[in-house]
C-alpha cells in the first residue's frame, strides 16, 4: 500500500511539540498559568484571582437588574467559591450558549472544627482530608495554610501562611524506618491514617505553666485578633507549600500541586478573555466541590448554574428551555495520562498520553460506566470536527483498564440540565498527588481547543 493511503486510513495521534504554534507560544503562555496556580491554591483564591484578571479585561460584576447587549462582559461569583464569566453573544441566548466548566477545588487537608491540641511538647492541628488523596504523600513535606476565620464580632480574617519563602510552614511527621516494622506490614492505604494527618504548628511553650497550645493561641491572638472559639467556625485548608517547577531538561513540563483542575480553568478563562463579540454567548465557569461529588450550594448540583442561565435568558427575552436544548458544554477536567511506571493499571490502546493534546473523554464512571453521562456520537463528533477545523491536536482516552476503578466529573450535573456535554481536558500524570505533572504543549493546546469551541 502506498504511504498516502495508509496515512489516510490509519489513526495516529500527533505530538503537540511538533506543532509550530506550540513551539513558539506554549512556553510564554504557561508563564501566566504558573502565576495563576502559584497564587491561587484554593477555590476561594482562584475566584479572587479570576475576578482580578476579569476586571483588568473589561468584565464587570453581574447585576440582575441591569440589561446587557452583545459584547458585554460580566462575572458572577457564587459565595466566594465559584465564578461564572460570560461574554454576551450576537445571537439570542435561546439559540444556545457555549460553556466551559472547570473546577478549582483540589484534594487537600481541611482543618477540623476543633483542630488544636498539645502533645509531646508540640502543638498540633487535626485535619479531615478532602477529595481522593494518597495519605502517605502528605507527610514530611512543607505545608501552607489557607482560608478564612471569622472573629466573634463577625469580622473576617483571610489566612495564607507558608506560601512566601520568608514565612514558616506546617508539617506532618512520618515514622522513622528504623522502627517501622509494623507500618511496613500494612497496606499503602493504611500505613498513614486519616487521624494521623496532624499538622505540627508550634513547639515552644508560653512559660513554665502554660504550654505550647496557649503560646500558639497567644501568637494567633496577637497577629489576627482571634481565639480558640473562632477556629470552630473557620474554614482552613492545608495544601503543599511548594511552587510550580519546570520538569525535564527541555523544560517541556510543569510539576505542581493541583493541576486538577486549575489546568483547565486557566485555558477556559484566558480563551474567554480573547473574545470580542462572539456569535453565541460564551461562558467560562469555575465550579467548587467537584472533588467530593459536586455537592453543596457551591457545587454544580446546586441551582446556581440554571439560575444564571435563566437570568441570561431573561436579559434578551429568551426561552430557557430552548436555551438548554441548544447549548453545548465542555466539562473541562483533567484526563489521566498513561503512566509507564504503572502500565498494568491502563489499557494502553485506549489511554491518553502526555503530549498528544487535550483528551476527549466520552465516558467516565466505574464498573460498567456507572455514574457517567456517556456523551453521544453526535456530540463527540461535533467537538472533534470543531477541533480538526481549528488545527487543534486532540486525542481520546479513558482513565484506566476496565474494572480498575474510575472517576466522575461535572458532566453528569450539566447533562441533567438537558445540555449536551462532553469531558475534555489536559492529560496529566500523578493525578491527585501533591505534585502533579503536565505538559506545557498540552496546556497551550487546551487553550486553542477552548478558543475553537467558543468560536463555534
Ligand atoms: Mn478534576
Ligand atoms: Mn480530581
Amino acid at each position: 500500500m502506498d504511504k498516502e493511503l495508509s496515512k489516510k486510513l490509519l489513526y495516529k495521534p500527533l505530538n503537540v511539540f511538533l506543532n509550530e504554534d506550540v513551539k513558539q507560544n506554549a512556553d510564554e503562555y504557561c508563564k501566566g498559568y504558573r502565576e495563576f496556580i502559584d497564587s491561587a491554591k484554593t477555590e476561594r483564591e482562584a475566584v479572587d484571582y479570576a475576578v482580578m484578571q476579569a476586571e483588568k479585561n473589561g468584565f464587570v460584576a453581574y447585576d440582575r437588574k441591569a440589561s446587557y447587549k452583545p459584547g458585554d462582559r460580566v462575572y458572577y461569583v457564587n459565595r466566594k467559591k465559584g465564578i461564572y464569566l460570560a461574554v454576551i453573544g450576537k445571537e439570542k441566548t435561546e439559540t444556545g450558549v457555549r460553556m466551559i466548566i472547570a473546577h478549582t477545588d483540589c484534594p487537600r487537608l481541611d482543618l477540623k472544627q476543633k483542630p488544636l491540641y498539645e502533645e509531646a511538647n508540640l502543638a498540633l492541628l487535626k485535619t479531615h482530608y478532602y477529595g481522593g488523596i494518597k495519605k502517605y504523600q502528605w507527610t514530611a513535606i512543607p505545608l501552607s495554610l489557607h482560608g478564612v476565620i471569622y472573629r466573634a464580632d463577625g469580622s473576617e480574617v483571610k489566612i495564607c501562611i507558608g506560601e512566601d519563602e520568608s514565612e514558616p510552614v506546617f508539617y506532618i511527621t512520618d515514622l522513622m524506618p528504623h522502627i517501622a516494622k509494623d507500618q511496613y506490614a500494612k497496606t499503602l492505604a493504611e500505613g498513614i491514617t486519616g487521624e494521623g494527618l496532624n499538622l505540627v504548628a508550634a513547639s515552644a511553650p508560653y512559660d513554665e505553666e502554660d504550654g505550647v497550645k496557649l503560646n500558639l493561641l497567644n501568637i494567633l491572638n496577637e497577629k489576627y485578633g482571634i481565639t480558640e472559639r473562632d477556629l470552630i467556625t473557620a474554614e482552613l485548608i492545608a495544601t503543599p507549600a511548594t511552587r510550580s517547577r519546570e520538569v525535564g531538561l527541555d523544560r517541556s513540563m510543569i510539576m505542581a500541586y493541583g493541576h486538577d483542575d486549575r489546568i483547565c480553568a486557566y485555558p477556559a478563562y484566558t480563551a474567554l478573555f480573547d473574545l470580542d463579540i462572539p456569535e453565541h454567548t460564551c461562558i467560562a465557569a469555575f465550579a467548587d466541590k467537584e472533588e467530593i461529588g459536586s455537592e453543596g450550594v457551591t457545587g454544580l448540583r446546586s441551582d446556581f448554574l440554571p439560575h444564571f442561565l435563566m437570568d441570561l435568558c431573561a436579559n434578551d427575552n429568551s426561552d430557557y428551555i430552548a436555551c438548554c436544548a441548544n447549548s453545548i458544554c465542555l466539562s473541562s477536567d483533567v484526563g489521566g495520562a498513561y503512566d509507564p511506571n504503572f502500565g498494568g493499571a491502563y489499557d494502553p490502546k485506549n489511554s491518553a498520553y502526555i503530549n498528544n493534546g487535550p483528551v476527549i473523554v466520552k465516558y467516565t464512571g466505574s464498573r460498567g460506566k456507572g455514574g457517567c453521562s456517556d456523551a453521544s456520537a453526535e456530540v463527540v463528533s461535533r467537538i472533534a470536527l470543531m477541533f480538526d477545523k481549528a488545527g487543534v491536536i486532540w486525542q481520546c482516552g479513558e482513565y484506566g483498564k476496565v474494572d480498575q476503578g474510575g472517576a466522575g466529573t461535572v458532566a453528569t450535573e450539566v447533562a441533567a440540565l438537558n445540555i449536551d456535554v462532553v469531558d475534555c481536558g489536559v492529560p496529566i500524570l500523578s493525578m491527585h498527588s501533591t505534585g502533579e505533572l503536565a505538559s506545557k504543549g498540552d496546556i497551550y493546546m487546551m487553550y486553542k481547543a477552548d478558543k475553537a469551541f467558543y468560536a463555534s
